[in-house]
């Protein structure tokens, strides 16, 4: 027999979407546990100044915005482990296991807030300029630039989108892409080529970024790909914009995911395909990934956790021992595990 802890709700991700989640689902007195990840915090704990997040009119910094979410997560009775979940076994309607290393967590619901990874061109400059010229996020830090040269990288509606927002502010903008053609669709290539500031440069490929004596983004440089001469590209910003990949690797093959990984969601809620699994932010955005639309989702990712326990009757296996929003011991191993995939 198990006698583990059977929780209500475990939340998996520490950053918008999975702290907001802890919010309301502590305060509906779930007692969530959070298994946020080592380095918890998400993309904001690698940004500096955040202007666009409601309720903090002068700014404030990525770290310092992440830590005030998790006060507030605390300050409720959430519970934290501090460490990258290793394994996930989802079930439909039983019980879910999460393990970090060997210890397992079971619990009735799962909000899976895992984020997505903005892609990265690996080359040299391109971590170390981060916060200092390059980002990964035009619609974030756009604004940042007003009257310089940028460059925005990548020929997809992501490069097109930030092209097209940061032209309002940049002097000069400068799509950087691979090939001659575009993932884009066409209308969004048709308004980046309408903007009297943006140049298309093709097909260029981006080898390094490269410091000014103040330590900031001065220049880009860039192989001709089909000559392959070089040249150098003066900027004071640059966009990374090729594409994000969903953190959805513990749970592939177990809940329904998109082409690109994503995680799929029943219209406008945060249900996956398995009953009681819940998946919110970036892991199934493709298109907004904002601070705020992340903390949107997690906040309808805990109403959704928190309406399945009332509703649905508690397995045969936590029954025993009832359900009244206090995690239970549980007394037998699931038997309707989705298949597992460990990672
Ligand atoms: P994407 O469509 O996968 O495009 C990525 C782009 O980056 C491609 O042009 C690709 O070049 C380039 N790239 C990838 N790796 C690279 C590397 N290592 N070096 C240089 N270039 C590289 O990604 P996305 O633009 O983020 O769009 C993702 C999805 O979200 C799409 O379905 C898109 O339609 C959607 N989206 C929609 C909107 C909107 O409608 N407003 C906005 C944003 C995103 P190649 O073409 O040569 O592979």
């Amino acid at each position: 027999m198990n006698e583990k802890r059977v929780e209500n709700v475990i939340i998996v991700g520490g950053a918008c979407a999975g702290y907001t989640a802890a919010v309301y689902t502590a305060r509906a007195e779930l007692e969530p546990l959070v298994i946020e990840g080592f380095q918890w915090g998400g993309q904001l704990q690698n940004t500096t100044d955040v202007e666009n997040y409601p309720g903090f009119p002068e700014g404030i910094m990525g770290p310092e915005l992440m830590q005030k979410f998790r006060d507030q997560a605390e300050r409720f009775g959430t519970r934290f482990i501090t460490d990258d979940a290793t394994r996930i076994e989802l079930s439909n309607g039983g019980i879910h296991s999460v393990w970090v290393g060997d210890e397992e967590y079971r619990t009735r619901a799962i909000i899976l807030a895992m984020g997505a990874e903005p892609k990265r061109l690996g080359i040299p400059g391109e971590l170390e300029l981060g916060g200092k010229g390059v980002s990964t996020c035009g619609v974030c830090d756009g604004a940042f630039f007003k009257g310089e040269n940028v460059a925005v990288i990548g020929g997809g509606d992501s490069a097109m989108e930030d092209s097209i927002f940061v032209s309002k502010f940049a002097n000069d903008l400068s799509i950087v892409h691979r090939r001659d053609q575009f993932r884009a669709s066409k209308i969004m290539e048709e308004r980046a080529r309408g903007r009297e500031n943006i140049t298309f440069r093709t097909p260029y490929v981006p080898e390094e970024f490269v410091a000014g004596d103040d330590g900031k983004l001065a220049k880009i440089r860039l192989r001709q790909a089909e000559t392959g001469e070089t040249e150098e590209l003066e900027v004071g910003g640059a966009f990374v914009a090729i594409g994000h990949t969903p953190r959805s690797e513990l749970v592939a093959g177990q809940v329904d995911t998109d082409d690109g990984g994503y995680v799929i969601t029943e219209g406008r809620s945060t249900r996956t395909n398995l009953a009681g699994v819940f998946a919110v932010g970036d892991l199934v955005d493709h298109t907004y990934r904002q601070a705020v639309t992340a903390a949107g989702t997690g906040t309808m990712g805990a109403l959704d956790a928190e309406w399945y326990l009332r509703d649905v009757p508690p397995s045969p296996e936590a029954h025993w021992s009832g359900f009244a929003g206090e995690a239970q011991p549980d007394a037998a191993d699931d038997e309707e595990r989705a298949e597992v995939s460990a990672s």
